[in-house]
């Protein structure tokens, strides 16, 4: 019999698929990571087995213990998979502009989902950071992995995600581009790389316009999962070779070319990151390998991104464009 004995077996090894419509015509090749095809529907399982194991194997968590962790989306997926397989509890905050689809996610594979007010300042007692330190403080056995300043972040995808990537191009990848959220995957994947090619590898981070890493004061935007206001300890700044600033509405574009074009339903962020793979592949020669890591998929975007009448209010759709021409005639 063929058969894994868990879900979190199959964590990893996701597949590379060619662009073969959104990048044709452009010298080099372009290589999407498909890490939607995680068990919990995202790179972040990567991170979570990872921080959890080398918190059980310190001893800060142990049996029947409570995860605790500040989080409203893939990172609590991914907590929530593990901790479901190995007994633990898991308490997550978040702010109360987070989707009630998402609160359900987390809830329907077992967590509890403490909301908060997200009109309140950073230091209120009732804030998201607030909240989560102090349920992470008075919980008896409790552990927050905290995925900004976590090492075991960027080390399992130096550990995986790099040399998953290295062996699928058999070493002929030339650039590396993600989105930098955490950091954690361009820092690790790309010190990977760095590394195993001696330095011949690029790495570009991919970041939405008013984030910090392409020179923003912080000013909001609407792409998911990407972009700070702060400089995060597990961004490795000795790492990016360049930084591609990109717009909502290109973003949002593109991950709607994404699903219609490649069959590939996936998150806003990854069309954040094919726009940037795109302009390095504009740029890059005819033998060169561009590799853009594609973090999650599109099912929890269906009321936003594929929707055309969120994308007209925001003004990334014309209201009169080809597909409400096709809506008429229908
Ligand atoms: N895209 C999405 C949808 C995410 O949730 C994240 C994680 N915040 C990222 C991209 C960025 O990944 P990282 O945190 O490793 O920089």
């Amino acid at each position: 019999m063929r058969y894994y004995d868990n879900v979190v077996e199959l964590i990893g090894n996701t597949p590379l698929v060619r662009l073969r419509n959104v990048a044709a015509g452009l010298p080099a090749m372009v290589l999407a990571k498909m890490e939607y095809l995680n068990p919990g529907g995202s790179v972040k399982d990567r991170i979570a087995v990872r921080m959890v194991d080398a918190a059980e194997k310190s001893g800060v968590l142990r049996p029947g213990g409570t995860i605790v962790e500040p989080t409203s989306g893939n990172t609590g997926v991914g907590l929530a998979l593990v901790a479901q397989l190995r007994g633990y509890r898991c308490v997550f905050v978040c702010p109360d502009k987070v989707s009630e689809d998402k609160r359900n996610v987390l809830k329907a594979y077992g967590a509890e989902v403490v909301v908060c007010p997200t009109a309140v300042a950073p230091e209120d007692s009732r804030s998201y950071y607030n909240v989560s330190d102090r349920l992470a403080n008075e919980i008896p056995g409790a552990w927050k992995p905290d995925q900004y300043s976590n090492p075991n972040n960027p080390l399992s995808h130096y550990e995986t995600t790099g040399p998953e990537i290295w062996e699928q191009t058999e070493g002929r990848i030339t650039h590396f581009v993600a989105g930098v959220g955490t950091g954690g995957t361009i820092s690790g994947t790309g010190r990977y790389l760095k590394e195993v090619s001696g330095g011949r590898v690029r790495i570009i981070g991919a970041d939405p316009e008013g984030s910090v890493y392409s020179g923003g004061s912080g000013r909001p935007y609407l792409v998911e999962g990407v972009g700070e206001d702060f400089w995060p300890i597990n961004y490795d700044r000795d790492i990016c070779d360049d930084i591609i600033e990109v717009s909502d509405k290109e973003s949002f574009l593109l991950t709607r070319r994404l699903a219609r074009e490649e069959g590939l339903l996936v998150g806003g962020s990854c069309g954040m990151a094919a726009v940037a793979a795109t302009r390095v592949a504009e740029q890059a020669g005819p033998e060169d390998v561009v590799v853009v890591l594609l973090p999650d998929g599109g099912r929890g975007y269906l009321s936003k991104i594929f929707d055309d009448g969120w994308m007209a209010r925001y003004g990334f759709l014309s209201a009169g464009g080809a597909e409400s021409t096709v809506r008429e005639l229908l």
